[in-house]
């Protein structure tokens, strides 16, 4: 049975189809509620249901750790009934936004063994219109997808640039292990809520493991791009050293910006460490470097386990619930086309 869901205070109202999400009907009739993984692990879809009644699909559950109290994850809610929504934010969303293109492989760099930087060109004219920190699909030859945040600003439009950690026995990685200059992806774009506002004053502190760096770049290039002033912390890990493979965009953001602040860390190294690089976990280097986060945004790109410790640590010491923002790495295929 298709219901209707509404948002408080909104001259806004779509239908849901039988079994489609709440955060999949509101996208496909043209409403962007905040949200990332679109598979119950982030929580950026994490709202209010003030009105009506509705259910986890099966085998998910309706909220998580991320929820605030009589919060659901709207990715993973079907509604039983009508039903009226306070979300922490949505917008309408432009129809013509999203696209797919055949890209051209310009260049794929195997900066370290385990990590390749893919640039990808648009059809000549083309433009690749998002917002940084936002993601887009590949479509493997059996149809599923896989999710990769766009690595460079927006700004430079006429392609993108990918950083993707290779995954042993993974689909997408055996092919990308193939690619080579000239042959083509077909990709879509772009996909993802980010919460950030490019004006907020308040400190910010961008937490990445691994790949997780690539939107966090896209993030701080643009940054820099608009002339913002604002105080930056970059907590960037790795098992070992090699994991930190862009260390060229990190020593100019260090160059570009007064206020910056790098701390590498290394979770699982062999030899000693150089100076300055803290030992152990993204979480542990938030909780011994940054004790204060009052008052601070955070936003962090990994696993989910990463990105758990990373909330539960940010929540202890200060940062207010919506105020940590995640860009998960769930893996596996995307969830199902809109
Ligand atoms: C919103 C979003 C953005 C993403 N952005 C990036 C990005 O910028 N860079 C990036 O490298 N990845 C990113 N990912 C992850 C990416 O989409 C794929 O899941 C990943 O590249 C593996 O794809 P694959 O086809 O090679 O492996 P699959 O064929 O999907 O997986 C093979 C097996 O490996 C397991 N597996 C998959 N990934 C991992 C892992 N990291 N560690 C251990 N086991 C794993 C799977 O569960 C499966 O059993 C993102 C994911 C999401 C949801």
């Amino acid at each position: 049975m298709t219901y209707q869901i509404s948002i408080e205070g909104a001259d806004v109202s779509f239908d849901c189809a039988p079994g489609q999400s709440i955060l999949d009907a509101a996208l496909h009739a043209g409403v962007e509620l905040s949200y990332s993984c679109r598979k119950g692990s982030c929580g950026n879809c994490a709202g209010a249901v003030v009105k009506g009644e509705v259910a986890a699909r099966p085998g998910a559950a309706a909220s998580n750790e991320t929820c605030l109290p009589g919060q659901v994850l709207y990715c993973v809610c079907v509604p039983k009934s009508d039903v009226t929504l306070a979300p922490t934010s949505w917008r309408k969303l432009d129809p013509a936004a999203r696209k797919t293109f055949t890209a051209k492989v310009h260049s794929h760099d195997r900066v370290v063994p385990e990590v390749s930087v893919l640039r990808l060109r648009l059809p000549a004219g083309q433009r690749a219109k998002f917002q940084a920190g936002q993601y887009l699909q590949v479509f493997l030859e059996d149809g599923s997808t896989r999710c990769y945040s766009m690595a460079n600003p927006p700004h430079e439009s006429d392609g993108v640039t990918l950083h993707i950690q290779h995954v042993p026995g993974g689909q997408f990685t055996h092919t990308l292990l193939g690619l080579k200059q000239g042959d083509t992806l077909k990709i879509e774009l772009p996909f993802g809520n980010v919460a950030l506002a490019a004006d907020d004053p308040r400190p910010l502190v961008c937490v990445a493991a691994g790949t997780g760096f690539a939107p966090v770049k896209s993030i701080l290039d643009d940054m820099v791009k608009r002339r913002v002033q604002r105080k930056v912390t970059l907590i960037w890990g790795a098992r070992e050293p090699s994991g930190l493979y862009l260390q060229a965009a990190v020593d100019k953001w260090k160059r570009q910006w007064p206020d910056f602040r790098f701390i590498p860390a290394i979770s699982q190294a062999r030899d000693a460490l150089a100076p300055g690089v803290f030992q152990g976990r993204v979480d542990q280097a938030l909780r011994a470097q940054c004790p204060d986060l009052a008052g601070h945004v955070l936003h962090c790109c990994g696993s989910p386990a990463m990105v758990a410790a990373v909330r539960q640590a940010a929540v202890e010491m200060g940062v207010l619930p919506q105020d940590f923002q995640a860009d998960v790495f769930v893996p596996g295929p995307a969830a199902a086309p809109l």
